[in-house]
């Protein structure tokens, strides 16, 4: 995992239906989701007659304590962790987005990114629409408002065929929860229980904190709802598309221990790890992984190539949003904080260090130098994915094409920029060759190609509607 790169990550989404217990259950799903965003998270619960919300800035843990999920009665509840994939930090982009609105109350948690965003929200408000947030998850809402349907459900069917992009939706209203995955099912979801309670979660590690059942994932363009009848499932799109799930989601995003995507996370990406060292042999007396997201890779690489897998770098886990920089003081002090070398390790040998991708470089090229001031005698840097080229319109918030360093050179630079004493990144038919759930046309590598499989125009830019509503 790349220091310039840990912000950047998309939501998690967690719901239950029929248990006494919900708001509580939310919160421990949301701690387990904590990893797909750490920058704010909220709950929103109801008894099936009046609707309870909290929100706030920050971990999981550190928004709610026990007093707060007293104030969350009721047996349905969804919640958010969030990073803003568009939308700026603002409490008030905080999701769950709680409105009122013609069909009633009802809250909106979402997980993607649309890519017509900005040309919706122009029309909208054109129409007379009146926007609370600048996020794009709100722009569901306002075509709810103007479906001239007969109650949520059907303005929520009516409405899901405007947007284009990726989006999984969690909605809960007094008296249903709804669940909607796109029809590429770019990024997971999924259906379980616990007792008679329906849960939903972005991923499994979720259900297992609590004790939930996972019964399936939430298919591409399906809609479910819980309700008093139980749960239905509903397939509002005419035409089939196919799938594109989001092979990011198994390199870096998803934990370890989730199965997305019909597959075991840490199952993938030790093929990943194996397919590396058989594509890039290296001669080395230690595999080194970069924790957490290289750890699984790096136990297939050293399987494969029979090198002994030892930790050498470890994390700090334990660091808040912001500390104050000591300036001029400590050389890399922020990658330093964060990842500590075990210097009797790494003296006088000759180590791979695998990670799961390079963004920027910034973090990989620090590392490496002090992986050499820590005694490594040479270093060795194997990446379990292809160079990343173009930038994620669909809810992972990479930087632009011009800051990512597989976009501006050629291995042979980047080795030298990184300083290593040699490189190896997957091949894209590498990768493929890994994630065995789906035909490889299911998954979107648009971030290693630039064929991204939902086209967009200039509004695809994922920060166009939050320049529009910040007036930046
Ligand atoms: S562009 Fe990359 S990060 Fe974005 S959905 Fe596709 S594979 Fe995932």
């Amino acid at each position: 995992m790349n220091l310039d790169f840990t912000p950047k990550e998309c939501c998690g989404l967690f719901g239950i239906w029929g248990h006494n217990q919900a708001s509580y259950l939310t919160y421990l799903g949301l701690y387990a989701l904590q990893h797909r965003g750490e920058e704010a998270c909220g709950i929103v619960s109801s008894d099936g007659k009046e609707v309870f919300q909290y929100k706030g800035m920050g971990l999981v843990g550190d928004v709610f304590n026990g007093e707060i999920i007293k104030s969350l009665p009721g047996d349905r509840a969804i919640g958010h962790t969030r990073y803003s994939t568009t939308g700026a930090s603002l409490l008030k982009n905080v999701q769950p987005i709680l409105v009122n609105y013609s069909q009633g109350t009802i809250a909106i948690a979402h997980n993607g990114n649309l890519v017509n965003a900005l040309a919706l929200h122009n029309k909208l408000e054109k129409e007379g629409s009146i926007f609370q947030t600048s996020s794009d998850s709100e722009i569901l809402i306002h075509l709810m408002a103007r479906a001239k349907a007969k109650g949520h459900l059907e303005a929520l069917l009516k409405s899901l065929r405007f947007l284009e992009g990726a989006y999984c939706f969690l909605l809960l209203t007094p008296s249903a929860l709804f669940a909607v995955r796109d029809q590429r099912g770019f990024r997971p979801l999924w259906l379980g229980k616990l007792d008679k309670a329906y849960v939903f979660s972005s991923e499994t590690c979720a259900f297992d904190l609590i004790g939930a059942e996972p019964l399936r994932e939430v298919e591409p363009g399906e809609v479910m709802v819980v309700d008093e009848k139980g749960l239905r499932s509903f397939k509002p799109f005419r035409e089939r598309v196919i799938p594109s799930f989001c092979i990011f989601e198994h390199i870096y995003f998803s934990r370890p221990d989730s199965k997305i995507f019909g597959e075991t996370v840490h199952l993938v990406r030790e093929r990943l790890g194996r397919k590396l060292a058989q594509e890039h042999p290296v001669e080395a007396e230690l595999i080194i992984p970069v924790p957490d997201s290289g750890a699984s890779a790096a136990l297939g690489f050293s399987q494969e190539s029979k090198i002994p897998l030892e930790y050498g770098i470890i994390r700090n886990h334990y660091i808040g949003r912001t500390f104050i920089q000591p300036f001029q003081l400590i050389r890399d002090f922020r990658v330093k904080i964060k990842f500590n070398l075990l210097k009797d390790v790494l003296k006088g040998k000759r180590i791979v260090v695998v990670d799961d991708s390079i963004v920027r470089g910034t973090t990989s090229q620090i590392r490496v130098r002090n992986l050499r001031e820590a005694g490594a005698k040479e270093v060795h840097l194997r990446i379990s994915c292809p160079p990343h080229k173009f930038p994620c319109f669909y809810g992972i918030d990479f930087p632009t094409r011009k800051e990512l360093l597989g976009a501006r050179f050629k291995i042979k630079e980047i080795e030298k920029f990184l300083n290593v004493d040699s490189l190896g990144y997957l091949s894209l038919e590498g990768m493929l060759s890994c994630v065995k759930a789906y035909p490889q046309e299911n998954y979107c590598v648009a971030c290693f190609t630039g064929n991204y499989p939902v086209k967009f125009g200039r509004e695809g830019d994922k920060f166009a509607l939050e320049r529009k509503c910040c007036g930046e």
